[in-house]
């Protein structure tokens, strides 16, 4: 069984609170219908994201929803049919990101890794089994190599296969 990759697009992908595009990004604009998006993209994340796919089996987790695979795909060179968390009710939580009880329900007992900019202490208390990995992202940077590695050595590090983990929901 492989772990789970969720991926945040705003932050991790679009780092949407930098001044200026940081190196290697490149300013986009995403169109569909009267909307434009404007987001700052990595071309190379494209490639080191179909890198880690024989890792992890990459999920949407963005606000995004569904228009991650119709908008946000096509501009990394992903899969447009991955599997995408829906997040009917974003109030704020607690503790921690409105994400995070959808991510309970949605991984189940899986192993899996996130990367988002919002998360932190509350997810790294609710998910700190060895099989689940949060690795919070600067909205102002995005991913960088040292993400990519991390994520990389994690799942090296673990044999996923014929595992049974506890519940955490
Ligand atoms: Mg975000």
């Amino acid at each position: 069984m492989r772990p789970l990759l969720l991926l945040d697009f705003d932050g991790p992908l679009n780092p949407h609170r930098a001044e200026q595009a940081p190196p290697g990004y490149q300013p986009r604009e995403i169109v569909e219908g009267e909307k434009t998006w404007r987001v700052l993209i990595d071309p190379r994340h494209g490639a080191e994201l179909a890198a880690l796919d024989g890792s992890f089996d990459l999920v949407w987790a963005t606000s995004w929803e569904h228009g991650a695979n119709r908008l946000l795909s096509p501009l990394l060179g992903l899969p447009s049919d991955l599997p995408t968390i829906l997040w009917p009710d974003r109030s704020p939580v607690r503790r921690g990101s409105w994400k995070t009880p959808y991510v309970a329900d949605w991984v189940g007992d899986r192993p899996f890794a996130w990367v988002d900019d919002e998360v932190g202490e509350a997810e790294n208390v609710r998910f700190s089994g060895a099989h689940q990995l949060i690795r919070p992202v600067d909205a102002r940077v995005g991913l960088t190599g040292a993400d990519f590695a991390a994520l990389r050595g994690w799942a090296a590090g673990k044999s996923f296969a014929g595992k049974v983990f506890p519940g955490h929901s």
